[in-house]
C-alpha cells in the first residue's frame, strides 16, 4: 500500500439542490476510490448553508476559511435562498473563497454530450465544443463602489470595475495555454471596449501582447453584444474564449443552456499558482423551484468531479468518469431537463455501474 496517494478535500454541498447532487458526487468518488486502488480520499464536509446566515448573520465561521486553506481542493453544490437576498448569499460564501485562495481563472468546458442535443435544431453536436476562461478576481465584481443620497429620490450608486495589469494579463495568458493545448489553437477576446474605454481596452492591449507570445494560436475579438449572436449562429467558428468577470458569467450561461441544459455545466475556480486549494462547482445555482425532489441533475456536479480530479493528478480516475457520465448520458439515463424522465438516484446509480465496468 506504499504508493497510495492521499488527497483532502473540503466539500461544501450549500443550499438547495446543491446539497443533492454533492451527496451523489460523495459516492461516486467513493465508487473510484474503491476501484482504483491507488488514491485515499479523505472528505470532510463542512454544512455552511443559507440557513446559519438566517440563524447566525455569517455563512462562513470566523476561522472557517482558515480551515479550508489546508485542504488539496474544494468541491461545492450551489448556495442561495429565497429567504436571502442574492448578493448577500454569493458575497456571503462563494465570493470570499475564490478572493481568499486567489481562485483567478474560472475554466469552463461546454460540449454537447453524446445521447443530449442543443434546443436549437440548427446546432449539431460536433459545433459546440468550447472553453470559457472567465477572469475569476475583479473587474465588474470587484466590489468597489457605494452609495450617496441614500433614501432620496438622488440617490446614486457607483459600481466600480476594477481591472489591473496583473490581474488581466494572468488570466489572458492562461487562456493562450488552454487555446495552445487544444487540437484547433484558437483564442477568441471578448469584451466591451468600445463603449467602456479604459479597463477594456486595457485587456485589449494585453491580449495582443501577450499573442505575440503564442504565434502558433489563432486570435480573434469580438464585443460582447456581437458574441452572444455569433454563439448562437455560427457555434463551429469558436473554440476557446476569453472573458472579464460579468461577460464570463453571461455568456457562459448561455454556452451551457445551447449544450442542452445548465444542470450540465461543470465549472473550475483555478489557484493556477496552487499556493492554495481550488474549488470545483456546477454552474447551476440552488434551484429552490426543484429543490426536494430528487429531480436535479447530477451531470454537471459529476463533470466538475472530473475535473477536480485531473488537477489533483487523478488522471487516470478523472478520465474514466468522464467516460462514464457520456455512457449514461447516451444510454439514455437523463434527467427531465435534458429530455428524460429519470430521477437524479437513477442516474448516479448509472454511473456507479458504468465505473464498475470501467475498471
Ligand atoms: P442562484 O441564484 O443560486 O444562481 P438561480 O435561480 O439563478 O439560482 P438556478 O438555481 O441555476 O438559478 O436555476 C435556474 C433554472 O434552472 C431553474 O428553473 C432550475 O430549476 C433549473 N436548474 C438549475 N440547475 C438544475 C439542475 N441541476 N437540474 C435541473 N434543473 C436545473
Ligand atoms: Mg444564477
Amino acid at each position: 500500500m506504499a504508493d497510495v496517494r492521499e488527497h483532502w478535500i473540503a466539500s461544501i454541498p450549500g443550499d438547495g439542490i446543491g446539497i443533492e447532487v454533492i451527496e451523489q458526487a460523495h459516492r461516486v468518488l467513493k465508487q473510484l476510490e474503491k476501484l482504483s486502488k491507488t488514491f485515499k480520499l479523505h472528505i470532510d464536509t463542512f454544512n455552511w448553508s443559507s440557513n446559519d446566515y438566517l440563524k447566525t448573520g455569517e455563512y462562513i465561521p470566523a476561522d472557517g476559511l482558515k480551515t479550508l486553506k489546508k485542504y488539496d481542493a474544494i468541491l461545492f453544490g450551489a448556495v442561495g435562498s429565497p429567504d436571502v437576498p442574492d448578493h448577500i448569499s454569493l458575497w456571503g460564501l462563494i465570493l470570499p473563497i475564490r478572493k481568499m485562495f486567489n481562485q483567478y481563472v474560472n475554466l469552463r468546458p461546454i460540449r454537447v454530450l453524446p445521447g443530449l442535443s442543443s434546443p436549437l435544431k440548427h446546432i449539431d453536436a460536433q459545433d459546440l465544443d468550447w472553453v470559457i476562461v472567465r477572469e475569476n478576481s475583479e473587474g465588474e465584481y470587484a466590489g468597489q463602489g457605494g452609495t450617496t443620497h441614500d433614501d432620496t429620490p438622488y440617490t446614486i450608486a457607483n459600481e466600480v470595475a476594477v481591472f489591473t495589469r496583473q490581474g488581466i494579463e494572468r488570466t489572458i495568458r492562461f487562456a493562450f495555454d488552454t487555446a495552445s493545448s487544444r487540437p484547433r489553437k484558437h483564442l477568441t477576446l471578448v469584451t466591451k471596449s468600445n463603449a467602456q474605454r479604459h479597463g477594456l481596452v486595457l485587456w485589449d492591449k494585453i491580449f495582443y501582447e501577450v499573442a505575440a507570445e503564442y504565434p502558433d494560436v489563432k486570435t480573434d475579438k469580438m464585443l460582447v453584444d456581437a458574441m452572444t449572436v455569433r454563439m448562437v449562429l455560427k457555434p463551429s467558428t469558436l473554440d476557446t474564449i476569453v472573458a472579464t468577470n460579468l461577460h464570463g458569467d453571461i455568456l457562459s450561461d448561455l454556452a451551457a443552456a445551447l449544450s442542452g441544459s445548465i444542470g450540465v455545466a461543470p465549472s473550475s475556480n483555478l489557484n493556477p499558482t496552487r499556493e492554495f486549494p481550488s474549488m470545483f462547482e456546477p454552474i447551476h445555482g440552488s434551484a429552490p423551484d426543484i429543490a426536494g425532489l430528487g429531480v436535479a441533475n447530477p451531470v454537471g456536479t459529476f463533470w466538475s468531479v472530473a475535473e477536480m480530479l485531473k488537477w489533483l493528478g487523478e488522471q487516470e480516475a478523472g478520465e474514466k468518469l468522464m467516460k462514464g457520465i457520456e455512457k449514461v448520458t447516451e444510454s439514455g439515463f437523463k434527467t427531465k431537463d435534458i429530455g428524460g424522465n429519470a430521477d437524479m438516484v437513477t442516474v448516479t446509480e448509472a454511473l456507479l455501474r458504468e465505473l464498475e465496468n470501467s475498471y
